[in-house]
């Protein structure tokens, strides 16, 4: 049984849930304690109290504790990708690939603990002197989603605790192992009692407390846009401050230019890798007249070769989808699909049992021709391995077809044109832009986050995420 941390203490839940693994539903992963409300207040009591003591402390003192959890994290990087495989079902070349990148980020907000700066600046006012400093903002609590189990806890945990705050975690239902984990190598770093808590539980129980109790000063959400619009509503209600990573709906251009193997990888790699659960997948791919033909054929022919299989196996290119309602949310959206008239060119079938017969939540990825920036399936978030292709006239027509969405996450271009590249860089309503790149996969060390209904609030990663986990203060000194 893995129970949850509170107050420096591993305690029993109210409840318990079984943490089952996608490629085999045969097998439990493990065991989690499950955290009712009460036990979410007692986690924001112990915060509230550490905060005192942790917020105070050095740098060098943050530092080593954030360095030393990055090193375990990089050392046991293939048995925590095994682990994430698992539970999750991305790929163990994908999984072991994101702890590295938790791993890194603890390294590099070990160093931001060492650099947080502040300004003097000349008064308007004679013998008067401006000091601008930053400090923690106190308790903060974090709620993740289930697709990057430990990259997401981990760029918010990080900064969190770099820059003073004390922290109170509430990870996603369906993966509390990449949690859980986390949580072990932190507590064995030596973090002092209450300075992070770990409360696996329900959303509506145990994030609903984070979210109106008024000893947490702010939270910082990643997940659907349905639950970030509550988070909003809570959060504005009591003058919290709160941060919003939400969904997608990105678009990918391909220009008559375009090198096709470049535009045929981005598309298959940001579309279908992951299981196509990632907020910056691309599900939109915007192709002009010219190359539209020849590039649907060549991602057809690739889907071809793609192998979906166990996550685990030694040449699965996708894993399972993460459990039986997103796999029945993804047939949905291709029923919706085929309702509203677009083409269902190659997959989009469910697969009931993998190679070696053991049953599971696959999927063969699915790619819809002929549709219109109207259909559903070009307007909702999916958050599976399916893309529709677009037919635009030119450049002109295909960027504001990428522009045409709620949403403003990720953006990319094929293209060999440097005017094209150029100027779609400048006017895609993204916060990320991508040239002959897929639109997932990031740096560690950069801002992160979008624009429009993908985001709200500043932005994570990098020294941007400052921004949020601190709050200013300007003193003035007369001598
Ligand atoms: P979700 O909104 O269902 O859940 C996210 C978290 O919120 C979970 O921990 C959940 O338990 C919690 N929650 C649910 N109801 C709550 C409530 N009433 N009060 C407080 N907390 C509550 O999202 P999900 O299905 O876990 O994740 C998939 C979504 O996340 C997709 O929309 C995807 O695009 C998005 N996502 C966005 C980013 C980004 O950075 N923009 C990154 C990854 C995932």
């Amino acid at each position: 049984m893995h129970r949850n941390l509170i107050n420096g203490e591993w305690v029993e839940g109210a409840r318990v849930s079984r943490n089952i693994n996608p490629s085999d539903t045969r097998d439990l992963v493990g065991e989690y304690a499950q955290a009712d409300a009460a036990q979410a207040r007692q986690a924001i009591a112990a915060a509230r109290a550490a905060f005192a003591g942790w917020s105070v402390t050095t740098p060098q003192q943050r530092f080593d504790l954030l360095d030393a959890a990055g090193s375990e994290i990089l050392a046991r990087k293939a048995e925590l990708g095994d682990l994430l495989a698992r539970e999750e079902g991305k790929t163990l070349p994908e999984a072991i690939g994101e702890v590295a990148r938790a791993g890194n980020i603890f390294k590099f907000f070990a160093g931001e603990a060492l650099r947080v700066g502040g300004e003097v600046i000349g008064s308007v006012r004679p013998g008067v002197g401006v000091e601008v400093t930053r400090e923690p903002l106190g308790v903060v609590g974090l709620i993740t989603p289930w697709n990057f189990p430990i990259a997401i806890p981990a760029w918010k945990l990080a900064p969190a605790l770099a820059f003073g705050n004390c922290v109170v975690m509430k990870p996603a239902d369906l993966v509390p192992g990449s949690a859980w984990a986390l949580a072990d190598i932190l507590h064995r770093a030596g973090l002092p009692k209450g300075v992070f808590n770990l409360v696996m539980g329900r959303g509506s129980e145990v994030g609903a407390v984070l979210l109106e109790d008024q000893g947490v000063d702010a939270i910082s959400f990643t997940g659907s846009v349905a639950t970030g619009q509550r988070v909003a509503a809570a959060c504005a209600a009591r003058m919290a401050k709160f941060q919003l990573e939400m969904g997608g709906k990105n678009p990918f251009v391909v220009l008559d230019d375009a090198d096709l193997a470049v535009a045929v990888n981005c598309t298959v790699q940001s579309g279908f890798f992951s299981t196509g659960q990632r907020c910056t997948a691309s599900s939109r791919v915007i192709v002009t007249e010219g190359i539209h033909d020849r590039f649907v054929a060549a991602v057809a022919e690739k889907m071809k070769t793609l192998k979906v299989d166990d996550a685990r196996k030694a040449g699965t290119d996708i894993g399972p989808v993460v459990d039986a309602a997103q796999l029945a949310q993804d047939l949905d959206y291709i029923a919706i699909g085929r309702q509203e008239g677009a083409t269902l060119a190659a997959g989009g079938e469910a697969i009931e049992r993998n190679a070696d017969g053991a049953p599971g939540f696959y999927l063969r990825p699915a790619l819809f021709t002929e549709t219109t920036a109207q259909m559903r399936i070009n307007r909702e978030e999916i958050f599976g391995p399916v893309i529709s292709v677009i037919r635009a006239k030119n450049y002109d027509e295909a960027l504001a077809l990428a522009n045409d969405t709620p949403f403003g996450l990720s953006s990319g271009i094929a293209t060999t044109s440097l005017k094209h590249a150029s100027h779609f860089k400048r006017h895609a309503q993204a916060g990320m832009v991508m040239v002959n790149l897929p639109t997932a996969g990031v740096d560690y060390h950069v801002p992160f986050g979008g624009r429009k209904g993908s985001s709200y609030g500043p932005r994570e990663q990098g020294r941007y995420a400052a921004e949020f986990y601190t709050t200013v203060k300007t003193s003035y000194t007369q001598p």
